[in-house]
C-alpha cells in the first residue's frame, strides 16, 4: 500500500453498498462499508479476479476515501501530533479469515497513526515470522527522511530481513493498513512473503487487487496469498482524518 502513492486510498466504486455481499470474496468476509456518497468496499472489480485462488476482498472503504481521490500525492503535511489509534469497531460476525489478523493490523495501525507527526500519510505495516512473532515494523518515513521509497511497506521487510539475516522471508506474512503500491508490492513478492494481509483498499494506486495485481500474476513464480479487508474502515479513518485536517499534499514549499 500505499500511500505512499500518489493519492489516498479511495472507495471502490464498484462495490456493493453497505452491507451487500461481496462479489467473489469469501464468506464472510463482505464487511459493511462507512455510509456516504462514494463508499465502497475494498471490493473491487479488480480483485475479483485474482491470478490464483485466493482469498481476497474487498476492504470497505469510506466516502472520505473517494473523497480524496484525484489527490496528487501522499505528501508532507506539516508535522503533527500523531493521531489516536481509532477504536475497533464492532464486527459482531466470525470471520474465519481475517480474525486472526486483527490483532497484528492493530499494531501496524499504531504505526501509522504516527506517520502525522512528520507530515507522512498515516500508512503503517508489521511484518510476522511464521511463528506469528513482529519481525519487522514500519510507517511512512517519506517526508521524514525524504525518501521516495521509504514506504511502510518496504521499511517493515527491510527491518525483518535484517531480524532474520537474510532477504527472504519465506513464512512470513506482510500485515499493511493501506493496499500496497506497485513497488512494495513487488518488494513482497521479492522477499518471498506468504501472505499480505490487507486494511483499506487503495482503488487509486492499490497493487494488490485494485488497480493492478502484481501480487498474484500467473507469470510470476511466487505468489504470496491475499487478504483484504481486515479492519477497513479502522485504517482508512486516520488517512480520512489526515486529509480532511488539511494535511494536504500540496506544492513543496
Ligand atoms: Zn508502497
Amino acid at each position: 500500500m500505499d500511500a505512499r502513492s500518489p493519492r489516498e486510498p479511495t472507495g471502490r466504486d464498484t462495490t456493493p453498498g453497505p452491507g451487500a455481499p461481496l462479489r467473489g470474496h469469501t464468506p464472510g468476509g463482505a464487511r459493511p462499508a462507512a455510509p456516504g456518497p462514494g463508499s465502497g468496499s475494498g471490493s473491487g472489480s479488480a480483485e475479483q479476479d485474482p491470478a490464483a485462488g485466493d482469498t481476497t476482498t474487498g476492504a470497505p472503504a469510506t466516502e472520505d476515501t473517494a473523497a480524496r481521490a484525484g489527490r496528487p500525492g501522499r505528501d508532507a503535511a506539516p508535522a503533527g501530533a500523531s493521531e489516536p489509534v481509532p477504536e475497533p469497531a464492532p464486527d459482531p460476525a466470525p470471520d474465519p479469515v481475517r480474525d486472526r489478523w486483527r490483532e497484528p493490523m492493530r499494531l501496524a495501525l499504531s504505526e501509522a497513526v504516527r506517520a502525522p507527526r512528520t507530515g507522512d500519510v498515516p500508512v503503517g505495516a508489521v511484518v510476522l515470522g511464521p511463528d506469528g512473532a513482529v519481525l519487522g515494523r514500519g510507517r511512512n518515513e517519506r517526508e521524514a527522511v525524504g525518501d521516495p521509497t521509504a514506504h511502510a511497506e518496504v521499511l517493515a521487510l527491510r527491518e525483518a530481513a535484517r531480524a532474520r539475516g537474510e532477504w527472504r522471508l519465506t513464512g512470513c506474512t506482510l500485515v499493511v493498513t493501506l493496499e500496497p503500491c506497485t513497488m512494495c508490492a513487488g518488494a513482497a513478492v521479492l522477499a518471498r512473503v506468504d501472505r499480505i494481509v490487507i486494511g483499506a483498499a487503495d482503488a487509486k494506486a492499490g497493487a494488490a487487487g485494485s488497480l493492478w495485481d502484481v501480487v498474484r500474476d500467473r507469470r510470476l513464480n511466487h505468489r504470496p496469498e491475499v487478504i483484504h479487508g481486515v479492519l477497513a474502515e479502522e485504517c482508512a479513518a486516520p488517512l480520512t482524518r489526515f486529509f480532511r485536517s488539511g494535511r494536504r499534499p500540496g506544492p513543496r514549499t
